[in-house]
């Protein structure tokens, strides 16, 4: 891998990436550049947007409401990932938002929502979801910023799937060899599902298990936290499907 840089400041924008671009900051970038930050006009910093890569910015405007950038050259080109769905029920607020950075953090490519029968949270906060997928993002270096979809109803999910990604079902009481198991499977597109804090209903596990597109995998004999399963079950598929692979 290129040694990356790690030290400079990381901004992401939605804005189209090219040289000489000049890019408008929203207030809040502007506010956090010139006064957490205290970027003075003509610092650098790095941008992303999702879509072309990481290029060199430089602060060339700021003013009371707001400032704009200046793009200078690409440093990093866009970069893919694995082809992988993070399927999960969500949390309570903030173990949700270390799931999504977590994920983030793993390469997913999409954030799929799913309310199942024990699913605590009321309400999914699409907004938020996306705030920590962006923080994550710039955090790590991370271009290809995973989709955030809306949440869907685990049996809508199960009745309208696109039987060709086939869908890794974490089952808490499953007892596979995970390594085992996933070796076993085609690379191709791929989805993860993870359950609420209070697993899966029977009939959930189940319905699951009867379905040709789903694998049920274990992680070991001890119970996780839904949030400590995501990090180890997103390790295992990149190790092993993924692209942590070194062919
Ligand atoms: N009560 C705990 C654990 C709930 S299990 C909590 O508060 O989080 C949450 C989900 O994590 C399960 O539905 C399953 O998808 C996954 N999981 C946890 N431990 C697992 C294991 N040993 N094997 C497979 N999946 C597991």
């Amino acid at each position: 891998m290129a040694i990356r840089d790690l030290t400079s400041e990381r901004l992401f924008v939605d804005a189209d990436l090219a040289a000489g671009n000049r890019v408008e900051l929203e207030p809040a970038q502007a506010h956090y550049l010139t006064a957490v930050l205290r970027l003075k006009l003509g610092a650098r910093l790095l941008v992303f947007n999702g879509r072309n890569g990481e290029w060199v910015a430089t602060l060339s405007e700021t003013h009371k409401r707001g400032g704009a950038l200046t793009i200078e050259s690409e440093v990093r080109p866009q970069e893919s990932g694995p082809d992988v769905d993070y399927l999960f029920a969500p949390l309570k607020r903030s173990r949700l938002d270390y799931m999504v950075q977590k994920a983030t953090e793993m390469g997913v490519a999409r954030l799929r929502p799913v309310i199942t029968e024990r699913t605590i949270a009321e309400r999914v906060n699409s907004e938020r979801m996306q705030a920590n997928v962006i923080e994550a993002a710039e955090q790590c270096g991370v271009l290809r910023v995973p989709e955030v979809q809306a949440p869907v109803r685990l049996d809508d999910v199960l009745d309208t799937w696109d039987a060709s990604r086939h869908i890794l079902f974490c089952d808490e009481h499953g007892e596979n060899d995970p390594i085992a198991t996933l070796q076993k499977l085609e690379p191709g597109p791929l989805a993860v599902l993870v359950g609420p804090e209070g697993g899966f209903s029977p009939r959930e596990r189940e319905r699951l298990i009867g379905k040709t597109f789903v694998t049920p995998l274990s992680l070991g004999p001890r119970i996780m936290r839904a949030d400590t399963a995501a990090v180890a079950v997103l390790a295992l598929v990149n190790a092993t499907l993924g692209d942590w692979r070194r062919d």
